[in-house]
């Protein structure tokens, strides 16, 4: 029997070229750019003035909302610029500035080769569910699978909702991406530790960590740490996308589904990445807040791919550096994986939380053929995992038909890709649609703020 969602979806080429490549650490730069907006919800506030000196770890802006998060500085140093740096994708963005020098360099490597545990087992368990959701809260830790969601959110259901479940993101069905499967084979107990302390957080007793078969090897090792243990266990799913995405994963594990527009709370069930699992088993556990994530840096030409740890606000274009820099044969260049990722215009620009990879394709790879007539041939209806008909949405958006693109579920539209992925007249479906669903929400949103 398949083991998989079930609705659309498509089976690009895996093009997993860094499968086998373990974490590279990459040397803490001497100067960092961290922005303040690197998590949906509102940007955080920086607490911190020109001139001052802060330590690796210290917060450098406050969470300033329900839905937001903290943001850490990963090296220490002086704080020299306090103003906007454009990001990867053009748009300006609030921004401080951190130098080192070599006296801050010297203890940061220090502190990294000495670093000890904050909190032994014995008090790890005495934590309450409150006290773990509180530290997660403060160490800035988001959802990594992508979204950058702030994870305490997820951990704060409205009342009257409640999951039995924990649904652990080992998927990583984008193309060429592998920072997740890295991880796993690098730190699976420590992943381990960090999902008892989610489904204390969650209030569950029950955990499932859906890993697809292409990563069999995860999977084994998964299977023998949790043997003898009732309360997690691992669902080895088949190979399809977009099986990462909170819906499809949750159908494919559980056979659930979440209601259209609802979160998965709705449906019992609360789904975290296995490097958000990582980050919280640190925060607890080492006292750090989340400064450094695994990047995969990847692409056919690329002269050192691999799976980076890279702090947080390292500038991308040095990490391209380490990995033997842009290739000759370069035509685009995707934050993310080709599915869902987005094109960079700049590549002098800070990375950030939400960062999982950075593909560079040959142009061979890259370039849109020209788009012909749509034939209604419906191909991109039956790869839409979500049920809608992209072909329409696409068309009331580019029409700017904004009440019908509402009323036929634009919202819905996870930009998962799988629809431009299959039309043969190679459509730009996903573009307008993108474009449709941020019009529509932003209508939506202010309808109801005048409620
Ligand atoms: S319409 Fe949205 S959800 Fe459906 S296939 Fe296209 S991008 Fe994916
Ligand atoms: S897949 Fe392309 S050609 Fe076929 S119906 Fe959809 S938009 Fe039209």
């Amino acid at each position: 029997m398949s083991h998989t969602f079930h609705k659309g979806g498509v089976h690009p080429p895996e093009n997993k070229i860094t499968a086998s490549c373990h974490i590279i650490e990459v040397e803490l730069p001497r100067e960092v750019v961290v922005t303040f907006s690197q998590h949906i919800g509102a940007m955080a506030v920086c607490c911190r003035s020109k001139g001052e000196h802060v330590k690796r770890g210290d917060l450098i802006a406050k969470a300033s909302g329900f839905v937001s998060a903290n943001v850490h500085t990963p090296i220490s140093g002086t704080v020299t610029r306090l103003d906007k740096w454009k990001t990867a994708f053009g748009y300006a963005a609030d921004t401080v500035t951190i130098v080192a020098d070599d006296e801050d360099h010297a203890g940061d490597m220090a502190s990294i080769a000495g670093r000890e545990t904050l909190r032994t087992a014995k008090e790890v368990a005495s934590l309450s569910d409150k006290d773990i959701v509180e530290i997660i809260d403060n160490a800035g830790i988001v959802g990594l699978g992508g979204a950058a969601f702030p994870t305490k959110v997820k951990l704060s259901p409205p009342s009257g909702m409640n999951a039995d479940m924990l649904l652990i993101n080992g998927v990583e069905c984008e193309p060429y991406l592998t920072n997740d499967h890295a991880l796993m084979l690098a730190a699976p107990q420590k992943i381990l530790d960090g999902i008892k302390l989610l489904m204390k957080a969650a209030g569950t007793d029950r955990a499932v960590i859906g890993i697809e078969r292409n990563k069999d090897d995860a999977i084994k090792l998964f299977e023998k740490l949790t043997t003898g243990d009732p309360s997690i266990s691992v669902a080895a799913l088949d190979v399809k996308y977009p099986q990462g995405s909170e819906k499809q994963l949750i159908k494919a594990v559980t056979g659930r589904e979440v209601p259209s527009g609802a979160l998965p709370i709705a449906a019992g069930v609360i789904v975290h990445n296995v490097a958000t699992a990582y980050a919280v088993y640190e925060a607890v556990y080492l006292g750090k807040p989340l400064i450094e994530r695994i990047i995969t840096v990847t692409g056919p030409s690329v002269k050192r791919p691999g799976n980076y740890n890279v702090p947080i606000g390292m500038n991308i274009a040095d990490l391209v550096d380490i990995a033997g820099g842009v290739p000759a044969d370069t035509g685009k260049i995707i934050l993310g994986g080709p599915m869902m990722g987005r094109a960079v215009v700049s590549l002098d620009a800070p990375t950030i939380k939400g960062v999982s990879g950075i593909l560079m394709l040959p142009y061979d790879k890259s370039h849109r053929d020209a788009v012909q007539p749509c034939i209604r041939c419906a191909a991109c209806v039956d790869a839409c995992p979500m049920g809608l008909e992209p072909y329409r949405l696409a068309t009331l958006s580019r029409h700017k038909m904004w009440d019908e693109a509402e009323d036929d579920k634009i919202i819905n539209c996870i930009e998962c890709g799988c629809c431009s992925y299959s039309c043969p007249s190679s459509r730009p479906i996903l573009d307008y649609i993108r474009l449709g669903k941020t019009t529509v929400g932003s209508i939506i949103r202010d309808r109801q703020s005048k409620k």
